[in-house]
Parts: C-alpha cells; structure tokens; sequence
C-alpha cells in the first residue's frame, strides 16, 4: 500500500499499522509525526470522489472523516 497525503501537513507521508491491543489500524505521518487510529472498520462513499475510501479517524483533539483517496477531510 502507497503513501497518502497527511491530512495534518498535507505531505505524501502518511501510511498506517496494526500494532498493540487496538485491532484497526493507526495512522501516521513520518514527516509531522501526527498519528490518528482508525475509529470503524466500515469505509464509506465519499462525497467528493465517490470512492468508497472514506474512513473514520481520531486524534487527540478530534474526530473526524477522511477519504484516502482523494484527502477531503469532514469534520
Ligand atoms: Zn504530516
Ligand atoms: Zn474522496
């Protein structure tokens, strides 16, 4: 799987594991250290592109969707 576009810096760095206790995956990026987990496993449409790619993320401060294809992020 390729690198996407870092919602927070918007660089082509952001990428995702499996690790520790939490089943989905964690995203983050190596360029700005911003880490998010994937918060459901269901992806949805998208508005934007029509791609079913969006998907649901938490960070520290909030949550919110974004689509890994086309990077539009909703709050
Ligand atoms: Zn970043
Ligand atoms: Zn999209």
């Amino acid at each position: 799987m390729g690198l996407q576009i870092c919602p927070k810096c918007k660089e082509q760095s952001f990428t995702w594991f499996i690790g520790g206790k939490f089943p989905l995956p964690t995203w983050s990026c190596f360029d700005c250290d911003y880490e998010a987990k994937e918060v459901e496993s269901d992806k949805q449409t998208c508005e934007n592109c029509g791609d079913t790619a969006k998907i649901k993320l938490k960070d520290k401060e909030k949550e919110y969707s974004w689509c890994s294809n086309c990077n539009t992020v909703t709050e």
